[in-house]
């Protein structure tokens, strides 16, 4: 290092120092004032950060597009009692981007088998949007700009005219800026917006991408006016785009207005994005609380075919009404009675006959726990003829979870079918055909499949829960699965109605051939690990994408999201409790555990906490809310450890946000919620969107026939 090195280096270190001590007195000042400030960094507003320089910190840490930091209501609540020492690391981040190059996050030291699946993925041939979003997700959630950059930056040399990688390779270019030394900064930000431009010009996603970046930087590049003119344009065109990524370009309009100092057009876009203060945005439509329990989506009634309406979001379960000529049959009743009466009373708006028979397709708690609400003198109740196992594990075990149901979570589950199924039947009701089959899987093995012949509607209930039964219960079957597959296949359905919006969106009836081929494999491969008597980790590895799915882009998604469920259901079925690698034969307590790790740490809660803040900065988030969780039994509460393992969770929740189940568990343990995401306006939101429907993808036969089936409703 030569003298001008060193004494650059110097006033960067004095420069964070004085800017630490401002922030540290601003806070203070806020403190004082009792308004709630903390906010991350990255996205803070320019009032918190100040003008100039410093503002160049929005668009270089973590968080921009895709999800990141989620809500923040919980993280401020938690940050209450421990606001200074969390505030400082924080503080110390944002500002050692002010001027002076920082180094990227060191490796991970645990393997992030969902990004390198999607890596895989990505480098076939056509991967989907969805597949290319998920992984640029992957690498947005833990932190891995550098890592992202290349990867983009090569598939976009590789395959020149798929807009979005190029798109891709700029975005990541202008996130990892702060590792780019300061006098070079502007120009490799500039490269980078140049990218998006390029990719712009050609793709609707690729002008998503742009807007959302364009929203954060800093007045000096001049890109907020065309931010808020793309996503604009991406907001009244929702047709084309997956519906989560409205919350990310109304966070990004608030940004882009505040530059242009529009401030009440900011302020009611933040509104409009459904965050409660200008946290990062997050790309699902997932929303939870501890009091109403988790929601796939916003709520909404849609009517898929002719007669034959799906009630999102009223409940954790889709409910469906179809109505005959002298009264509607309902599919499933949700969760609480509460629920089933308001998806009813939606409903009712589009018709009033009579509600005389619910056809249940399983007895798990969101399906039938709100049964009791559609009950009349003389409802039939129609139900497989398994129910009673199934509803014996459900009432046996419970929900171990409150975020999944929230105050609705039901108590013990009632259902006395007046008629049971225990063979394929064919039966008209008000003159409207419907043919009942029998099923064992994959999710419980009293699934009822429900078809309406003359539509090619088929209602599959759970039988695709990509974890083949509620993973805290023990049921669920692989062979299950690959015999209702086949079963599916030999009926020639048009439309699969699942028992949850996602399942219905990603498991259509185009990929339902190339699943049973990718779950063959697993089965395969699974059972081979099983043989070699090899533990679970290793199982999970092996042949994360099989090749055979490289023809199918619309299969990867859906594929992905079943197989680590379905290894882990087999693995738990098919061996005993002792493992190859020790797993099992000595069982300790967490309190045992964090007693040898507070002996490793010499006593010291610090340096755990270093050690957890290590594995954060790494995107390790599972590995540090392990050691967070440790090493706060022998040292509760201490600030450091609390923050540690709230940041690993808001990791966890930025990973999983596609990922309903574990999003779920990691925001109860944050106590994090997440408000439901904005509504489109118009007619056209009503789409039932089935998969990629994403700018450039191929349409599929069913695509159509879905499309022409979706009417707006209300
Ligand atoms: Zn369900």
């Amino acid at each position: 290092m030569n003298a001008g090195d060193d004494s650059r280096a110097g006033s960067c270190i004095e420069h964070r120092r004085r800017e630490h001590a401002e922030h540290d007195a601003r806070h203070e000042e806020a403190r004082r004032r009792g308004r709630r400030s903390f906010r991350f960094p990255t996205l803070s507003t320019p009032e918190d950060v100040g003008a100039g320089p410093l503002y160049v910190a929005r668009f270089i840490e973590p968080a921009m597009f895709l999800p990141l930091h989620l809500t923040y209501q919980s993280w401020e609540r938690n940050m209450e009692s421990h606001r200074t020492v969390l505030w400082t690391p924080i503080a110390f981040l944002a500002l050692a981007a002010v001027g002076c190059a920082h180094s990227p996050p060191p490796p991970s030291l645990t393997r992030n088998l969902d990004r390198e699946e999607f890596e895989q993925a990505v480098r076939f041939k056509n991967p989907s949007v969805v597949t290319v979003m998920a992984l640029a997700n992957q690498y947005l959630a833990t932190g891995r700009d550098a890592e992202g950059h290349t990867y983009f930056c090569k598939r976009a040399t590789e395959v020149p005219d798929r807009a979005v990688f190029g798109a891709l390779c700029g975005m990541f270019q202008v996130r990892m800026s702060s590792t780019v030394p300061a006098l070079q900064r502007s120009d490799w930000v500039k490269d980078g917006m140049a990218k998006l431009d390029r990719a712009a010009a050609s793709d609707g996603l690729s002008r998503y991408l742009r807007g959302v970046v364009s929203a954060e930087l800093p007045e000096g590049f001049g890109r907020a006016q065309q931010a808020t003119e793309d996503l604009e344009w991406v907001l009244a065109h929702p047709q084309p785009f997956p519906r989560g990524i409205r919350r990310a370009a109304y966070v990004g309009l608030s940004h882009a207005y505040r530059t242009l100092g529009k401030t009440e057009a900011s302020q009611r876009a933040l509104a409009q994005s459904g965050s409660a203060s200008s946290s990062p945005p997050a790309v699902t439509d997932f929303s939870v609380n501890a009091r109403d329990g988790f929601r796939f989506t916003t709520r909404e009634l849609v009517q898929v075919a002719p007669g034959v309406h799906v009630a999102h979001g009223y409940d954790f379960a889709e409910i469906g009404f179809i109505v005959t000529d002298d009264q509607v049959v309902a599919i499933d009743a949700g969760t609480s009675e509460a629920n089933a009466r308001a998806a009813l009373e939606a409903f009712r708006k589009v018709n009033d006959k009579p509600l005389r028979t619910v056809i249940v397709t399983h007895a798990h708690w969101d399906h039938i726990g709100g049964l009791r609400a559609y009950l009349g003198q003389d409802t039939q109740v129609i139900a497989e003829t398994h129910f009673a196992e199934e509803l014996e594990i459900a009432n046996r075990g419970g929900v171990p979870f409150r975020y999944f149901f929230g105050d609705n979570t039901p108590g013990p589950l009632e259902l006395r079918p007046t008629r049971v199924i225990s063979k394929p039947e064919s039966l008209a009701i008000g003159g409207t055909r419907f043919r009942l089959y029998p099923a064992h899987g994959g999710e419980t093995n009293d699934a009822l499949l429900v078809e309406l012949p003359d539509l090619g509607v088929v209602f599959v209930g759970d039988t695709f829960m990509p974890y083949l039964g509620a993973p805290f219960a023990a049921e669920g079957s692989f062979e299950g699965l690959l015999d209702t597959i086949a079963l599916l296949r030999s009926l020639k359905p048009k439309l699969l109605i699942h028992g949850h919006t996602p399942l219905t969106e990603n498991f259509t009836v185009d990929v339902l051939e190339p699943l049973e081929v990718g779950m063959r494999v697993v089965y395969r491969e699974t059972m081979s690990a099983f043989r070699e008597a090899k533990p679970l980790s290793e199982a999970l590895w092996r042949n994360p994408v099989p090749a055979e799915l490289e023809p199918y882009p619309n299969a990867i998604p859906p594929f992905l999201l079943m197989r680590e469920g379905a290894i882990k259901r087999l693995y738990h079925q098919r061996t005993g409790y002792w493992k190859v690698d020790g797993e099992g034969m000595e069982v300790f307590s967490r309190k045992e555990e964090a007693a040898v790790l507070d002996l490793v740490a010499d006593g010291d809660a610090e340096r755990m906490a270093r050690a957890g803040t290590s594995l954060n900065e790494r995107g390790d988030f599972a590995m540090a809310l392990r050691i967070a969780d440790l090493g706060l039994v022998p040292h509760p509460a201490t600030p450091s450890l609390v923050a540690v393992r709230m940041r690993a969770l808001e990791g966890l929740r930025a990973k999983y946000q596609l990922s309903p189940f574990k999003f779920i568990v990691y925001s109860e343990l944050a106590g994090a919620d997440m408000a439901p995401p904005p509504r489109a306006s118009g007619a056209r939101q009503r789409q039932l969107r089935t998969k990629d429907t994403l700018v450039k993808e191929t349409a599929q036969e069913s695509d159509r026939l879905v499309a022409g089936w979706s009417a707006p409703v209300d």
